[in-house]
């Protein structure tokens, strides 16, 4: 028999909760994570949407960005949407924030301009037999691309979700729709 595999959402601040339902109606069990002890013995991590510099600082202020730029940095499996996306960044192209630095590439903030501040449309997902429908919200959209990243979806020509290795992250808010699918694809091609 196997021990299905416990995922952390990380519960700073955004929307960690739809994450928790998400991945419960796959019948994964949860945790949610604010202290670096909750990182142990996670078979993968969640980071949700919200506000990146208000996540990144409060894991600052809470000792929980080495442990996690250290838990990535080791192959800890990662779903980030979202504020999520920019956190995993190795870099973004306006301001400074605290960011992780585990996934190779360059995003913008609210890279979708104020005309379209939050959309929905139909994407088409690399690994998916049918579109995904996109939740979009102030989002991020990958600038960059480093040479390990795939591209798995786009809106046009911009990346708006990436994977590299154990990493997946999305522009879009898959836990807000009750569609599980990029929850499952992930963490199948995390290995969990
Ligand atoms: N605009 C937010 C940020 O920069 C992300 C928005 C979201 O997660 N819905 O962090």
């Amino acid at each position: 028999m196997t021990v299905p595999p416990t995922i952390g959402v990380l519960a700073l601040q955004g929307d960690v909760r739809e994450h928790l339902v998400a991945l419960e109606r796959l019948g994964v069990p949860t945790r949610s994570v604010r202290l670096a002890e909750d990182l142990t013995g996670l078979d993968g991590l969640v980071i949700p949407g919200g506000e990146s510099t208000t996540i990144g600082r409060l894991a600052e202020r809470f000792g929980l960005l080495h442990p996690l730029r250290s838990a990535l940095a080791d192959g800890l499996p990662t779903l980030a949407t979202c504020a999520g996306m920019i956190l995993v960044a190795g870099a973004i192209v306006e301001g400074d924030q605290p960011l992780l630095g585990a996934l190779d590439v360059v995003v913008r903030r609210n890279a979708f301009g104020r005309q379209n501040e939050s959309f929905e449309m139909d994407l088409d997902v690399k690994g998916l037999d049918r579109p995904f429908h996109g939740v979009f919200i102030r989002a991020p959209w990958v600038e960059k691309v480093g040479s390990d990243v795939e591209v798995l979806a786009r809106v046009g020509d911009r990346p708006v979700m990436v994977g590299s290795g154990r990493i997946v992250a999305t522009s879009f808010h898959p836990e807000l729709t009750d569609d599980s699918r990029i929850h499952r694809l992930w963490m199948e091609d995390a290995g969990g």
